[in-house]
């Protein structure tokens, strides 16, 4: 099982100029990393709704690398996006399902198919190629680079332990950070 606050250390530690959206419990350990423009907190919005956003934000900037960090809840919710993935493929785009088998912002109640679904097997079946399970440090390290490379899309399951993150308070409404981001990537 993985550090959820390690791998997110990692991870920013080789972010450039990658937009990264977040979502729930990773929207505030993310923030407390890095909470510029291009750090999208996906929340006060519909649940499931950000790897959708952030192939969107891929399809129409194919010269930015979209980094999605969802949850495996909120995976579920939208499954179907996997299927759009793989039929619009984005080199750019990296969708990582956090996965600690609950919904960890509102008391960690369990996911349904907790300890039974595959989102591996899952993304696969969908029809996407690069899909890549990590269940230990050493395999994080290993593949921390793909993170950030093609092909995409790529697929990236992290095992994570539990935790308990609060329901995510953004420093800015979600109207706000949408502005900023535009502004940042020159629109
Ligand atoms: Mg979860």
């Amino acid at each position: 099982m993985l550090d959820k606050y390690a791998c997110l250390r990692k991870l920013f530690s080789l972010r450039r100029d990658e937009i990264v959206v977040t979502t729930m419990s990773v929207a505030a350990p993310w923030a407390r990393l890095s909470d510029g423009p291009l750090d999208f907190a996906m929340v006060e919005s519909s649940m499931g709704q950000a790897p959708a956003f952030g192939l969107g934000l891929a399809l129409a900037r194919p010269e930015r690398r979209v980094i999605v960090l969802n949850g495996d809840g909120s995976t579920l919710m939208c499954l179907g996006t996997l299927v759009t993935m793989a039929q619009n493929p984005a080199d750019n785009l990296i969708l990582v399902i956090v996965e600690n088998g609950t919904y960890e912002v509102t008391g960690n109640q369990p996911i349904p198919g907790a300890g039974l679904v595959d989102f591996e097997t899952l993304a696969r079946g969908a029809g996407l190629a690069h899909v890549h399970t990590i269940e230990d440090a050493g395999d994080f390290d290993a593949c921390l680079p793909l993170h950030f490379k093609g092909p995409g899309p790529r697929v990236f399951t992290w095992k994570v332990r539990g935790a308990e993150e609060p329901v995510p308070k953004p420093r800015a409404y979600i109207r706000q950070r949408a502005l900023e981001l535009r502004q940042a990537l020159g629109q």
